[in-house]
């Protein structure tokens, strides 16, 4: 044999090697129909008021969900877990907390986009109505106080001030000074006023994203959302796997959401069935699969 064809000789066992390899690791990358997913715990955010002990309950909850109608577990915990589950706080959180703490329902259905975006309609109103009353008692106020310093300089200037003069300057500046504080206060109202419009603006949007309805614009500016909103994500990137939950209004919910992207990492995708596990919007409390849920996995997995 020439050296050349021996070159070709040892390309070609070399590139048949490598085949062989990918094959392999083809054939034994985990499969949720044969073999068990592990997971383990990654970050807990602690603004969520949950302890790494109540969330490990909740996503081991979302689990067993998947096992309990095949009679077997399909996730298993583990510390070297193949996905990592955390739990994220950001502002579709803080919007949520802050509505929540108003006593705002939201159930993220298109009932209660309709009655949040006539509500926003309401505030939007009472802000602009607020607004333009301060702004007016804020230039009302300003007028007063020129007045004031120009009075007193005079005074100051004249080196005597009649006391009558002085008891009135004295009454003027106390008066000043308390419709300072109450438009300071004003103010403070007005900015919490906007802080739960755009809080709505999240909540809102967030349900109209979901249901390919209208998006409602953001209130103040520079303030720069995110434009994609969403209550958790799987992530299969790198060759890293993922579960991150950004936001959650109860247990029961955060546990769904959980099976949700559970159901994701199993190679499922969004069904088209509402109540279902993977519908893309959690429409109820219940922690079962449904029927839908259970005929797509055994699609998936070819299991009569
Ligand atoms: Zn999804």
């Amino acid at each position: 044999m020439s050296t050349s064809s021996k070159t070709i000789g040892w390309v070609f066992f070399f590139f048949l090697a490598i085949l062989i390899i990918l094959i392999i690791s083809f054939v034994r990358t985990p499969d949720p129909c044969r073999e068990t997913i592990t997971y383990r715990l990654g970050n807990v955010d602690e603004r969520f008021n949950l302890t790494r002990e109540e969330f490990r309950t909740a996503v081991n909850m979302a689990a067993a969900m998947w096992g309990k109608p095949f009679n077997r577990d399909l996730f298993r915990e583990d510390p070297d877990g193949t996905i990592e589950i955390n739990l994220l706080y950001d502002y579709r959180q803080e919007a949520t907390d802050r509505l929540k703490k108003l006593h705002y329902k939201i159930d993220r259905s298109k009932g209660s986009y309709e009655e949040l975006k006539s509500r926003l309609e309401n505030l939007r109103a009472e802000y602009e109505q607020k607004k333009a009353g301060l702004n007016s008692d804020f230039n009302d106020y300003n007028a007063k106080g020129n007045a004031f310093n120009t009075e007193t300089e005079s005074w100051n200037r004249r080196g005597e001030v009649p006391q009558s003069i002085h008891m009135r300057l004295i009454k003027e500046k106390d008066e000043l000074i308390t419709s300072n504080d109450n438009l300071h206060a004003r103010q403070e109202e007005i900015k919490a006023l906007v802080d739960t419009i755009n809080s709505m603006v999240v909540v809102i949007n967030e349900i109209a994203s979901n249901n390919n309805m209208d998006l409602v614009d953001q209130y103040n500016i520079g303030n720069t959302l995110g434009r994609e909103f969403c209550e958790g994500f799987y992530e299969y990137k790198n060759g890293k796997r993922s579960i991150t939950i950004y936001q959650y209004d109860n247990e029961y919910r955060l546990v769904r959401v959980l099976a949700h992207e559970f159901g994701h990492a199993l190679g499922l995708n969004h069904s088209k069935s509402a109540g279902a596990v993977m519908y893309p919007l959690i429409q109820s409390d219940s922690l079962e699969l449904t029927v839908d849920d259970i005929a797509a996995l055994k699609g998936h997995c070819k299991i009569k």
